[in-house]
């Protein structure tokens, strides 16, 4: 990897992008996958960087609805794998779940590298590889999907996930928690929940409030899903965005 110096003002950022171009030249980021990160690049910009409290809110629902599901499911990519592998095996661990690799862009061989790539991470049971369903309503190789897995699941985490196959898992009755910058991207507005940040932010938050939740009440659980009210979260990191931007603006003009 090209070396970047920490102290660069963009670091993480930076270290980010290496990353994804990384997962490309291992072959298990499709270069597709390079806009997707110059995308969320650019959103991420507009939030400032960090974990806004509208994402936080978001984080907890998730981490709420993850915990009271009876078939959670994690879907990885080729930009999940290359951006937050470790932190998705935390995860999984954290829930005693598999990981399920899941792509837009399928390739046998790429899923099977994104497969070796968790398991050498730690990942316990990872899915993907010998899919037996299909979501209705996508094409074939976009509607594969695992029995055990994905498929059958009542909640599905998608970090970085397309629009449309986001709307046909919601199609199905599952509830959705999606992880994507864009809060007017087609995935966070179908989503059951959206958290609005990087996913290299957001995925060790969630595992840390489900941590946290593991010990809390089901009926608590359940208000705090119930009190959750996703079309209000995006319209404050809509807002969020317009408030770092001023602030933006006002110190150029000091
Ligand atoms: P839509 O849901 O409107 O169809 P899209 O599928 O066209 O959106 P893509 O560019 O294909 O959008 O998918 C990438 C999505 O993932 C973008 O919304 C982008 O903001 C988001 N994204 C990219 N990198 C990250 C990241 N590191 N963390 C979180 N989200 C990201
Ligand atoms: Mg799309």
């Amino acid at each position: 990897m090209t070396d970047i110096p920490v102290s660069h003002p963009r670091y993480a950022s930076l270290v980010a992008r290496e990353r994804v171009a990384e997962g490309v030249r291992r072959g298990y980021t499709s270069t597709q996958g390079l806009i997707a990160q110059g995308r969320g690049e650019c959103f991420d910009y507009l939030i400032g960087e960090k974990t806004t409290p509208a994402a936080l809110q978001a984080i907890r629902a998730a981490a709420a609805m993850l915990l009271l599901a009876e078939r959670p499911a994690l879907s990885v990519n080729g930009n999940v794998a290359a951006l937050a592998s470790e932190e998705m095996v935390a995860l999984a661990a954290a829930l005693k779940i598999p990981l399920e690799v899941n792509l837009f862009h399928r390739s046998e061989e790429r899923v099977s590298k994104i497969a070796d790539l968790l398991r050498e991470k730690g990942a316990v049971q990872v899915l993907g590889e010998r899919p037996d369903a299909a979501v209705p309503g996508l094409d074939h190789a976009r509607a594969l999907a695992t029995r055990g897995g994905i498929y059958d699941a009542d909640v599905v985490l998608i970090p970085l996930e397309d629009g449309d196959r986001c709307e046909a898992l919601v199609a199905m009755g599952k509830k959705v928690v999606a992880i994507d910058l864009n809060p007017l991207s087609r995935t966070a507005r179908k989503a059951t929940v959206s958290i609005v940040d990087n996913i290299v932010r957001a995925v060790p938050l969630l595992t840390e409030q489900v941590r946290r939740f593991s010990g809390t009440a089901r009926a608590d659980l359940e208000a705090m899903v119930r009190d959750y009210d996703n079309q209000r979260v995006l319209r404050e990191a809509v807002r969020e965005i317009q408030e770092h931007l001023e602030g933006q603006t006002e110190e150029s003009e000091e």
